[in-house]
Protein backbone atom coordinates (compact mmCIF):
# COMPACT_ATOMS: atom_id res chain seq x y z
CA UNK A 1 0.00 0.00 0.00
CA UNK A 2 1.20 3.33 -0.59
CA UNK A 3 0.91 5.15 2.32
CA UNK A 4 2.86 2.13 4.32
CA UNK A 5 5.74 2.30 1.79
CA UNK A 6 5.81 5.95 2.24
CA UNK A 7 6.14 5.94 5.78
CA UNK A 8 9.04 2.62 5.68
CA UNK A 9 10.82 4.35 3.14
CA UNK A 10 10.52 7.91 6.05
CA UNK A 11 11.97 5.55 8.88
CA UNK A 12 14.45 4.15 6.71
CA UNK A 13 15.86 7.85 5.05
CA UNK A 14 15.12 9.40 8.53
CA UNK A 15 17.08 6.46 10.43
CA UNK A 16 20.16 6.65 7.48
CA UNK A 17 20.46 10.49 7.66
CA UNK A 18 20.38 10.42 11.26
CA UNK A 19 23.29 7.71 12.02
CA UNK A 20 25.10 9.23 8.86
CA UNK A 21 25.39 12.63 10.08
CA UNK A 22 26.09 11.75 14.09
CA UNK A 23 28.59 9.54 13.32
CA UNK A 24 30.31 10.75 10.15
CA UNK A 25 33.12 13.30 11.85
CA UNK A 26 32.37 11.95 15.15
CA UNK A 27 34.93 9.07 15.28
CA UNK A 28 37.76 11.92 14.08
CA UNK A 29 39.73 12.65 17.56
CA UNK A 30 42.78 14.80 17.95
CA UNK A 31 46.21 13.10 17.94
CA UNK A 32 47.37 14.84 21.15
CA UNK A 33 44.30 15.65 23.70
CA UNK A 34 46.34 19.05 24.91
CA UNK A 35 45.46 20.93 21.19
CA UNK A 36 42.31 19.84 21.63
CA UNK A 37 38.78 21.79 23.07
CA UNK A 38 38.59 24.62 20.48
CA UNK A 39 39.47 22.22 17.93
CA UNK A 40 36.80 19.74 18.66
CA UNK A 41 33.07 20.48 17.76
CA UNK A 42 30.14 20.44 20.06
CA UNK A 43 29.54 16.55 18.38
CA UNK A 44 32.78 15.87 18.52
CA UNK A 45 33.02 16.66 22.15
CA UNK A 46 29.97 14.68 23.05
CA UNK A 47 30.93 11.72 21.29
CA UNK A 48 34.31 12.17 22.91
CA UNK A 49 33.04 11.63 26.40
CA UNK A 50 30.68 9.09 25.73
CA UNK A 51 31.41 5.42 26.72
CA UNK A 52 31.52 2.75 23.53
CA UNK A 53 28.36 1.40 25.11
CA UNK A 54 26.79 4.94 25.41
CA UNK A 55 28.07 5.78 21.75
CA UNK A 56 26.27 2.48 20.65
CA UNK A 57 23.30 2.76 22.50
CA UNK A 58 22.53 6.34 20.86
CA UNK A 59 23.27 5.44 17.24
CA UNK A 60 20.16 2.38 18.10
CA UNK A 61 18.23 5.21 19.56
CA UNK A 62 18.60 7.27 16.47
CA UNK A 63 17.84 4.49 14.11
CA UNK A 64 15.50 3.64 16.08
CA UNK A 65 13.95 7.72 15.43
CA UNK A 66 13.79 8.28 19.04
CA UNK A 67 15.74 11.39 18.69
CA UNK A 68 13.50 13.19 16.04
CA UNK A 69 12.85 16.53 16.30
CA UNK A 70 8.98 17.87 15.57
CA UNK A 71 8.30 21.19 16.49
CA UNK A 72 7.01 24.54 14.63
CA UNK A 73 9.41 24.11 11.76
CA UNK A 74 9.31 20.35 11.40
CA UNK A 75 6.22 19.02 10.35
CA UNK A 76 4.94 15.16 10.56
CA UNK A 77 3.65 13.89 7.60
CA UNK A 78 -0.25 13.19 8.06
CA UNK A 79 0.19 9.81 7.31
CA UNK A 80 3.06 9.21 10.23
CA UNK A 81 1.79 6.55 12.39
CA UNK A 82 4.08 5.07 15.04
CA UNK A 83 4.50 1.31 14.17
CA UNK A 84 4.71 -0.22 18.12
CA UNK A 85 2.05 1.62 20.06
CA UNK A 86 1.57 -0.01 23.57
CA UNK A 87 -1.23 0.54 26.14
CA UNK A 88 0.28 2.63 28.89
CA UNK A 89 -0.80 1.20 32.37
CA UNK A 90 -1.75 4.27 33.95
CA UNK A 91 -3.11 6.80 32.48
CA UNK A 92 -6.40 9.56 33.51
CA UNK A 93 -9.56 7.65 33.33
CA UNK A 94 -11.67 10.38 32.25
CA UNK A 95 -9.53 11.29 29.11
CA UNK A 96 -9.10 9.97 25.39
CA UNK A 97 -8.75 6.01 25.40
CA UNK A 98 -7.46 6.52 22.06
CA UNK A 99 -4.32 8.96 23.95
CA UNK A 100 -3.48 5.86 26.13
CA UNK A 101 -0.18 4.95 24.25
CA UNK A 102 3.47 5.27 23.69
CA UNK A 103 5.98 3.47 21.21
CA UNK A 104 6.98 0.59 23.35
CA UNK A 105 10.55 0.78 24.80
CA UNK A 106 9.07 4.42 25.33
CA UNK A 107 5.94 3.20 27.08
CA UNK A 108 8.35 0.10 28.64
CA UNK A 109 10.65 3.18 30.54
CA UNK A 110 7.36 5.23 31.11
CA UNK A 111 5.76 1.86 33.72
CA UNK A 112 9.71 1.79 35.16
CA UNK A 113 9.11 5.78 35.64
CA UNK A 114 6.08 5.93 37.18
CA UNK A 115 6.66 2.50 39.42
CA UNK A 116 9.71 4.14 40.98
CA UNK A 117 7.87 7.20 42.10
CA UNK A 118 5.12 5.07 43.09
CA UNK A 119 7.37 3.94 45.45
CA UNK A 120 8.16 6.96 47.05
CA UNK A 121 4.51 7.52 46.70
CA UNK A 122 3.67 9.90 44.48
CA UNK A 123 1.55 8.68 41.66
CA UNK A 124 1.61 9.71 38.24
CA UNK A 125 -0.30 9.24 35.16
CA UNK A 126 -0.45 9.87 31.88
CA UNK A 127 -3.38 12.19 30.84
CA UNK A 128 -2.87 12.20 26.47
CA UNK A 129 0.06 10.34 25.73
CA UNK A 130 0.07 9.48 21.29
CA UNK A 131 -2.52 11.81 19.56
CA UNK A 132 -3.20 10.61 15.78
CA UNK A 133 -3.20 13.54 13.37
CA UNK A 134 -6.68 12.77 13.14
CA UNK A 135 -6.71 13.25 16.71
CA UNK A 136 -5.30 16.42 16.65
CA UNK A 137 -6.78 17.50 13.88
CA UNK A 138 -10.16 17.23 14.96
CA UNK A 139 -8.82 19.21 18.86
CA UNK A 140 -7.69 21.77 16.16
CA UNK A 141 -11.21 22.12 14.86
CA UNK A 142 -12.65 21.92 18.33
CA UNK A 143 -10.70 24.93 19.11
CA UNK A 144 -11.85 27.02 15.85
CA UNK A 145 -15.16 26.57 16.30
CA UNK A 146 -15.53 27.40 19.85
CA UNK A 147 -12.84 30.25 20.05
CA UNK A 148 -12.05 31.32 16.38
CA UNK A 149 -9.06 31.06 14.61
CA UNK A 150 -6.74 33.13 16.66
CA UNK A 151 -7.41 31.79 19.48
CA UNK A 152 -7.24 28.48 18.75
CA UNK A 153 -3.49 29.14 17.25
CA UNK A 154 -2.85 30.24 20.75
CA UNK A 155 -4.12 26.79 22.58
CA UNK A 156 -3.34 24.17 19.93
CA UNK A 157 -1.25 22.76 17.99
CA UNK A 158 -1.98 22.60 14.24
CA UNK A 159 -1.90 18.71 12.87
CA UNK A 160 1.16 17.54 12.16
CA UNK A 161 3.03 20.35 14.24
CA UNK A 162 2.08 18.30 17.68
CA UNK A 163 4.99 16.64 19.05
CA UNK A 164 2.15 14.19 20.44
CA UNK A 165 1.90 12.50 17.09
CA UNK A 166 5.64 10.31 17.42
CA UNK A 167 4.36 8.46 20.02
CA UNK A 168 7.47 9.63 22.39
CA UNK A 169 5.17 12.06 24.75
CA UNK A 170 3.45 11.67 27.65
CA UNK A 171 1.43 14.37 29.54
CA UNK A 172 1.32 14.29 32.84
CA UNK A 173 -0.85 14.39 36.25
CA UNK A 174 -1.44 13.19 39.39
CA UNK A 175 -4.12 12.93 42.14
CA UNK A 176 -2.65 16.08 44.30
CA UNK A 177 -3.91 18.29 41.21
CA UNK A 178 -6.89 16.51 40.32
CA UNK A 179 -5.00 14.84 36.97
CA UNK A 180 -5.48 18.41 35.49
CA UNK A 181 -2.22 19.27 33.14
CA UNK A 182 -1.03 23.01 33.79
CA UNK A 183 1.94 24.15 35.38
CA UNK A 184 0.51 23.42 38.94
CA UNK A 185 2.59 19.72 37.88
CA UNK A 186 5.20 21.66 38.46
CA UNK A 187 4.88 22.47 41.81
CA UNK A 188 3.24 19.10 42.95
CA UNK A 189 4.97 16.68 44.37
CA UNK A 190 5.17 14.67 41.19
CA UNK A 191 6.07 17.41 38.75
CA UNK A 192 9.44 17.78 41.03
CA UNK A 193 10.14 14.26 40.90
CA UNK A 194 10.02 14.19 37.00
CA UNK A 195 11.84 16.86 36.70
CA UNK A 196 14.79 15.50 38.93
CA UNK A 197 14.29 11.62 37.94
CA UNK A 198 12.58 11.43 34.32
CA UNK A 199 16.09 11.40 32.65
CA UNK A 200 16.93 7.94 34.32
CA UNK A 201 14.13 6.59 32.25
CA UNK A 202 15.04 8.42 29.03
CA UNK A 203 12.28 11.12 29.04
CA UNK A 204 13.11 14.79 29.14
CA UNK A 205 10.70 17.64 30.50
CA UNK A 206 11.01 18.88 27.13
CA UNK A 207 9.82 22.86 27.09
CA UNK A 208 11.81 24.10 30.04
CA UNK A 209 11.10 27.28 31.80
CA UNK A 210 12.45 30.40 30.26
CA UNK A 211 13.29 28.84 27.04
CA UNK A 212 10.48 28.86 24.86
CA UNK A 213 12.23 31.11 22.13
CA UNK A 214 14.54 28.24 21.52
CA UNK A 215 11.25 25.61 22.08
CA UNK A 216 8.62 27.67 20.46
CA UNK A 217 6.33 26.47 23.92
CA UNK A 218 6.19 27.97 27.24
CA UNK A 219 7.19 26.13 30.38
CA UNK A 220 5.01 22.81 30.13
CA UNK A 221 6.17 20.71 33.44
CA UNK A 222 3.81 18.18 32.50
CA UNK A 223 4.90 17.51 28.64
CA UNK A 224 7.19 14.86 28.84
CA UNK A 225 9.56 13.50 25.81
CA UNK A 226 11.17 10.14 25.34
CA UNK A 227 14.63 10.61 23.92
CA UNK A 228 16.65 7.26 24.98
CA UNK A 229 18.88 6.78 27.72
CA UNK A 230 21.93 8.21 26.70
CA UNK A 231 20.14 11.26 25.37
CA UNK A 232 18.04 12.16 28.07
CA UNK A 233 21.31 12.25 30.65
CA UNK A 234 23.26 14.37 28.34
CA UNK A 235 20.47 17.10 28.09
CA UNK A 236 19.82 16.39 31.55
CA UNK A 237 23.38 16.76 32.87
CA UNK A 238 23.99 20.39 29.89
CA UNK A 239 20.83 21.54 31.04
CA UNK A 240 19.96 22.27 27.25
CA UNK A 241 16.70 21.52 25.37
CA UNK A 242 16.14 19.06 22.65
CA UNK A 243 16.60 21.50 19.94
CA UNK A 244 19.98 22.57 20.84
CA UNK A 245 21.21 18.81 21.57
CA UNK A 246 20.42 18.08 18.13
CA UNK A 247 21.89 21.27 16.76
CA UNK A 248 25.15 20.12 18.71
CA UNK A 249 25.43 17.07 17.23
CA UNK A 250 24.32 18.00 13.91
CA UNK A 251 21.44 16.01 13.88
CA UNK A 252 19.37 19.27 12.78
CA UNK A 253 19.31 19.53 9.26
CA UNK A 254 18.93 15.93 8.28
CA UNK A 255 15.70 15.94 10.29
CA UNK A 256 14.38 18.72 8.57
CA UNK A 257 15.23 17.80 5.45
CA UNK A 258 14.04 14.26 5.84
CA UNK A 259 10.87 15.68 7.40
CA UNK A 260 10.29 18.09 4.90
CA UNK A 261 10.94 15.77 1.99
CA UNK A 262 8.57 13.49 3.23
CA UNK A 263 6.00 16.20 3.55
CA UNK A 264 6.63 17.50 0.24
CA UNK A 265 5.84 13.81 -1.16
CA UNK A 266 2.50 14.28 0.58
CA UNK A 267 -0.11 15.54 -0.41
CA UNK A 268 -1.77 16.86 2.54
CA UNK A 269 -0.75 20.81 2.77
CA UNK A 270 -0.31 22.52 6.33
CA UNK A 271 0.88 25.43 5.40
CA UNK A 272 1.66 28.20 7.24
CA UNK A 273 3.77 28.78 10.29
CA UNK A 274 2.11 27.37 13.26
CA UNK A 275 1.04 28.93 16.63
CA UNK A 276 1.58 28.21 20.05
CA UNK A 277 0.49 25.89 22.20
CA UNK A 278 0.91 22.02 22.05
CA UNK A 279 -2.87 21.66 22.18
CA UNK A 280 -3.62 20.75 25.45
CA UNK A 281 -7.11 20.45 26.75
CA UNK A 282 -6.01 21.60 29.75
CA UNK A 283 -6.86 23.68 32.75
CA UNK A 284 -6.60 27.81 32.73
CA UNK A 285 -3.41 28.45 34.47
CA UNK A 286 -1.72 27.85 31.37
CA UNK A 287 0.29 30.87 30.43
CA UNK A 288 0.35 31.29 26.46
CA UNK A 289 3.29 32.85 24.66
CA UNK A 290 2.63 35.09 21.32
CA UNK A 291 5.53 35.80 20.07
CA UNK A 292 6.30 35.55 16.54
ZN1 LIG B 1 1.89 17.68 25.64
Amino acid sequence: MKTQKRKRVFALILALALTLTVFTGCEKKPAKSGDSASVLSAAEEHARKRSKADQKQLKQDIEDGYLILVNKENFLPSDYIPEDLEELKYYAKDRSPDARYLKETAAEHFHEMVEAAQEENIDIVSTTAYRSYEFQKNLYDYYVKTKGQEEADKVSAKPGTSEHQTGLVADLSTSEINYVNGSAFGTSKAGKWIAEHSWEYGFIVRYPEGLEDITGYTYEPWHVRYVGLVAAKEIHDEDITLEEYIEENHLGNSIKKVVSEARNDDETDNDDETDDDDGEDSSSDKSVKEKK
